[in-house]
């Protein structure tokens, strides 16, 4: 039976994604999964978040890809620590692979720790991989009808960047439709208009992400 399988590799993948959690918790590191398709500027949001917040808090980064090590390469140039992860075709990250790589970062001291997933809007969103919280990246070039078309990975995120407003003049994109979309989908998200080019927009961002920092090393501090 497929269904039974598939049902028992995400039963086994969450309690995989719990221990990798409670690892990262207990040092009290709040831990992101970035989600998007490929070109929608993940990595660009990664650049300019480290290059907004390393001054005040200790990042690091774990890039997942299918085959290359590019977006790590970026990501070491701005001087945080990045571990790459290939999937060598797969087009998602697990638990598993993320418990893999713990070992070769550095915790001690960490603040935020940002998972790169693989750029597809589908099955990164069924796999938990021991992350406090998801973001998508949603760029105004790949149309607004995305969040309607994949929903979950729009309903499971905390936040979701509308990368590429500074192309807005130059594409049909509907940003107010868009922003209703996602809403509609997921009320509670944080929908922040930006671009990752300009750095127009990506204030209320770092503030999100600040927020969710500060609010992990207290629930940490009291032992929670
Ligand atoms: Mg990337
Ligand atoms: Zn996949």
């Amino acid at each position: 039976m497929e269904i039974k399988v598939m049902a028992n590799i995400l039963d086994k993948n969450d309690q995989l994604a719990a221990e990798v959690n409670a690892h990262l918790s207990r040092r009290g590191i709040f831990t992101l999964n970035l989600l998007g398709s490929p070109g929608s500027g993940k990595t660009a949001l990664l650049e300019r978040t480290i290059a907004a917040l390393k001054d005040e808090l200790k990042l690091a980064v774990i890039e997942g890809d299918l085959f290359t090590d590019k977006d790590a390469a970026r990501i070491a140039r701005q001087g945080v620590p990045v571990v790459q992860i290939n999937t060598g075709g797969g087009c998602h990250l697990d638990a598993n692979m993320v418990k893999g790589v713990l070992a070769s970062l550095d915790l001690d001291g960490l603040d935020l720790l940002i998972i790169e997933n693989v750029g597809n809007l589908v099955c990164p969103a069924e796999f938990n991989i021991g992350e406090d919280a998801k973001a998508t990246v949603l760029s105004v070039t790949e149309g607004e009808d995305k969040p309607l078309k994949y929903p979950l990975v729009f309903k499971q995120a905390g936040a979701v960047v509308v990368n590429k407003i500074d192309l807005l003049p130059y594409t049909s994109f509907d940003l107010a439709a868009a922003t209703e979309d996602i809403a509609s989908i997921n009320p509670q998200v944080a929908i922040f208009p930006a671009s990752c080019r300009t750095g127009e927009g990506l204030e209320g961002w770092y503030g999100w992400l600040r927020a969710r920092v500060a609010a992990k090393k207290a629930a940490a501090a009291k032992g929670e």
